[in-house]
């Protein structure tokens, strides 16, 4: 291989590993037919996906030199383009469900030649949605696909997906951009933006935690979506506020309650508070510590005046756990509950 570490998945950010292990087997012709791309929402697993396509089918891909894919050739410019009929997304109906049906339509499509390329791929988008019986149906086909067809399958909720799914792909866990990235991201496609101040894309830069997805949605967002964007993340900050004063217990039962059902953005929430209980943390101890949540160096040290070091610590811990829960098959209603009372015990303690 004489490709350099730089002209592999040029176009997307970081993840190096994933990217290395992918695109030397895709060179090698050895990349494993089942492949299964795991992260939040917004991480660019779709994007990857088509990259991944690209690469595979891209007519300059053993020429020394050019980047894998080349963004160039006729391949690479119909699959990334979304052109190519060869490249197909198939992911839940409109209705919301992901069964059996889609599964039948999928084998029956995989057995049909390829139109123009050399290898089909499929993009099974939102796989965590797909029924547990429709996961069982899919099994044969994701082990033994028809030659030169490819799956990618795509995946937030990894818990959702049968173990039985999991030992026949290969899998890559994408983890979000660091605040590095994003910055530098925002300042390349969106630095000549008029109005957006340095301090708009400090907030951008937090609260997309690491997704692009998320920066792109805010930094085109209106103002009154802007706006709401910015609410819903300093929430932890308003939950840490509040459980300053003992009075405002119903307030906090009401946010708590009030969140998302999603399992996903619930976690982000308390993956937040969690993250900003560390801030105040390491604010207490060392002035000028990196932050996590805050956005700005006044707003955490705010935070650090009212809550004594050790209810911050046992804050910290309580929501970290509370996350894991989350992220199994507990219940959210029972979870919330928990969570709340936990919070009050900490404040009366
Ligand atoms: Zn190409």
């Amino acid at each position: 291989m004489s490709k350099s570490t730089l002209n592999l998945f040029p176009q997307l950010l970081e993840n190096n590993e994933a990217k290395r292990r992918i695109a030397v087997d895709i060179l090698n012709g050895t990349l494993f037919h089942s492949i299964m791309l795991v992260g939040a929402d917004g991480v660019g697993k779709r994007f990857f996906a088509y990259q991944i396509a690209a690469a595979l089918n891209c007519e300059k891909k053993n020429d020394d030199g050019m980047p894998l894919p080349c963004g160039e050739c006729a391949s690479c410019k119909k699959i990334l383009g979304g052109h190519s009929l060869d490249v197909m997304v198939f992911d839940r109906e409109e209705n919301g469900s992901f069964g059996v049906d889609k599964v039948r339509e999928l084998r029956e499509d995989a057995v049909v030649t390829s139109n123009e390329l050399d290898s089909k791929v499929y993009i099974l988008d939102d796989f965590h949605y797909m029924t547990h019986q429709a996961q069982n149906a899919a099994l044969k086909i994701l082990e033994e696909p028809p030659k030169n067809v490819y799956f990618i399958l795509l995946c937030r909720d990894i818990q959702n997906v049968l173990e039985t799914v999991i030992s026949r792909v290969i899998r890559f866990d994408l983890r979000p951009l660091s605040e590095d990235s994003v910055r530098r991201f925002l300042d390349a496609n969106y630095g000549g933006e008029t109005g957006k101040s340095v301090e708009k894309t400090n907030e951008i830069v937090k609260f997309s935690r690491g997704s692009l997805g998320c920066a792109i949605d805010a930094v085109t967002a209106d103002s009154e979506r802007y706006g709401e964007l910015i609410d819903e993340y300093r929430m932890p900050e308003k939950v840490l506020s509040l459980l300053t004063k003992r009075s405002e217990k119903l307030q906090i039962i009401d946010i708590i309650n009030g969140l998302s059902k999603d399992r996903q953005s619930l976690a982000a929430f308390f993956s937040d508070i969690e993250c900003a209980a560390r801030d105040i943390i390491a604010y207490k101890s060392s002035r000028d510590a990196s932050r996590e949540y805050y956005i700005t160096e006044d707003s955490v040290m705010e935070a650090s005046m009212s809550l004594p070091l050790r209810k911050v610590y046992m804050i910290a811990v309580l929501s970290g756990e509370t996350r894991e829960q989350c992220l199994r098959n507990t219940n959210i209603q029972l979870l919330k509950d928990k969570y709340v009372s936990g919070l009050i015990k900490i404040i009366n303690s």
